[in-house]
């Protein structure tokens, strides 16, 4: 017998009508790339969506047609998330800082039939467009009168707020099946050519109403919400759908991501929350300590991406009364899988113990189910001390990577289930809280024991010395490998080998020790603002380690 309740489907567009309906008068701020602030109301950027959609289909781009991002945060990319997702075409938000021949190649991959994109990325988009085969038309978003004159050099090229303006608010959304194709973004392919995450209108909303939880990034109509994580990586870990489900005022920093222009707009828009990597959140703490200043309004931050330095934990706690929120998960996961929060009895620990499980990447959200798993593919009972790599499932997990790429990747277990292995090496503690030691390619395996690179890093990080820490493997005649240490120090401080070394006395096993310690003047950072820990190990190929 089935359940006699309305089958609405769960689309992009019902996000957008309830903001229009329930919140519209709240606003959505944005630093924009033509060097002003803009304020407008969910509201009026509704009815501009509607005109967008409008243009859209006057350009030809039909129901699952692709229409391609290269944009910062702001006002117009939202438009755009639900002027494309919503008329039934697929968003695929491209990442501006890929190389040029990865952009053609993806752009190609995904057959992007008309582009958007934000002044800055002009010169790179006049790089990408004779290589191009797909893109149909270019599309500057700004205005007329601030189209630079090089812009002519684009072929068939078209401002946004020309077809804003040519077309009126009249669009009714279309209704279809939940689970067509709503949105796509490309891993930044560490290993081999980038692949395709294909989201679906289902799995965006379920992720949304996730996304918003109290254990999970906690957001509400009080909210002032400021997404620094960029909207062209895994759709800013949801934030501009949950702007629209809550009704949370939403400030988007456009460029402006040094910790000057950050700070700058926390302060004067009143924000609450923000969300971003750990290498953004070094800028805006190095920013403001230097210049002594506090902030008056945010009460927290989700830091996810990479794994959050326990110093960083403290800095914005002990310092500035700022609550971390960690949280972990994927591009292949939409992406959260998991979020940092207490348990009951936590309530009653020690600060001590309250930031050790801080640290952790955090308890599974409901909707994301995981367990860690031996190299047998045994499943690990939480608790156990045995690290193993966590498989996920769950309604906005990846089933397969567009166009079929690379094959299955999932793993079956006994009981016939699909599971995603997320190639992270990971240990499940008793209460469920998740901590990743490694990501399996970076495992450093010494004499066929684990050591964890994070630990190791996180333990660098903590010496004021030090800016950023890398920990890769290196051969060694007798161990396989042993860890190296990479560090870029911060500007101005004085850190020698010894020092470093003896600071990890007494806070890990001996063995754990790295080998050696190279200063370098910077550590490569990938698309995602993440170490490359490959292009280290690539660099230091044939280092020789000192032996005892
Ligand atoms: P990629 O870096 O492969 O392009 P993602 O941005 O999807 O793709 O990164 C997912 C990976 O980032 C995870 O599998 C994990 O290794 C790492 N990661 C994400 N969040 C955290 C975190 N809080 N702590 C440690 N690692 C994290």
């Amino acid at each position: 017998m089935n359940g006699q309740m309305m089958q609405l489907p769960l689309l992009i567009s019902s996000l957008l009508m309830h903001a229009e309906r329930h919140h519209g008068e709240q606003e959505i701020v944005s630093r924009r790339v033509e060097g002003d602030i803009h304020r407008c109301t969910y509201r009026e950027m509704a009815a501009r969506a509607r005109r967008m959609a409008n243009a859209l289909a006057r350009l030809g781009v039909s129901a699952g047609g692709r229409v391609a991002t290269l944009a910062w945060n702001g006002y117009r990319h939202m438009e755009l998330y639900y002027a494309v997702s919503g008329s039934g075409a697929v968003l695929h938000t491209l990442n501006p800082r890929l190389h040029p021949d990865q952009l053609v190649y993806i752009a190609d991959h995904a057959e992007d039939g008309v582009l958007f994109f934000d002044l800055t990325f002009l010169p790179l988009v006049a790089a990408v467009a004779p290589r191009t085969r797909s893109v149909r038309h270019w599309v500057a978003m700004t205005d007329r009168a601030h189209l630079p004159a090089d812009a002519a050099k684009i072929p068939n090229l078209l401002v946004y707020e020309d077809l804003v303006d040519a077309e009126n608010d009249r669009f009714t959304w279309p209704e279809f099946d939940e689970n067509t194709a709503s949105s796509l973004c490309y891993t930044s392919g560490t290993t081999g050519n980038p692949k395709g995450v294909l989201y679906s209108h289902r799995s965006t909303v379920l992720h949304s109403y996730a996304a918003a939880l109290p254990d999970a990034l906690n957001c509400s109509a009080t909210d002032v919400i400021l997404p620094v994580v960029p909207m062209f990586h895994v759709n800013a870990w949801g934030l501009p759908y949950v702007g629209c489900l809550t009704g949370a005022k939403l400030v988007y920093p456009g460029a402006g991501l040094d910790g000057k222009s950050l700070y700058e707009l926390f302060e004067s828009e009143k924000v609450t929350v923000s969300a971003g990597v750990p290498t953004v959140w070094q800028g805006l703490l190095a920013y403001v300590d230097a210049n002594q200043l506090r902030f008056s309004t945010m009460k927290r931050t989700v830091i996810g991406g990479s794994a959050c330095p326990p110093a960083m934990l403290r800095a914005f706690g002990e310092r500035h009364g700022v609550h971390v929120l960690h949280a972990w998960g994927m591009t292949e996961m939409s992406p959260l899988g998991t979020a940092c929060t207490f348990k009951p009895k936590h309530l009653a620990a020690s600060e001590e113990e309250r930031y050790a499980v801080m640290a952790k990447q955090g308890r599974a959200i409901y909707g994301v189910d995981m367990k860690a798993v031996d190299a047998a593919g045994n499943e690990l009972a939480f608790g156990s001390p045995e690290q193993g790599e966590l498989l996920v499932r769950g309604p906005w997990v990846l089933e397969h990577y567009f166009k079929d790429e690379g094959g299955n990747p999932l793993v079956k277990d006994a009981a016939g289930h699909d599971w995603f292995p997320t190639g992270d090496v990971v240990t499940i503690d008793a209460d469920g809280y998740m901590q990743i030691t490694d990501r399996s390619k970076d495992v450093i395996k010494s004499g066929g024991e684990w050591i964890g690179s994070i630990d190791l890093e996180n333990i660098a990080m903590a010496h004021p010395a030090v800016a950023m820490a890398a920990c890769i493997a290196a051969p060694h005649p007798k161990w396989d490998e042993r860890p190296l240490l990479v560090v870029m120090k911060k500007p101005g401080a004085e850190l020698g080998k010894e020092e470093l070394l003896a600071f990890y006395e007494g806070k890990i096993a001996k063995w754990w020790t790295p080998d050696d310690v190279v200063f370098v003047d910077a550590i490569p950072l990938g698309a995602t603002g993440k170490m490359q820990k490959n292009k280290l190990r690539e660099l230091f190929k044939g280092y020789v380690l000192p032996t005892a």
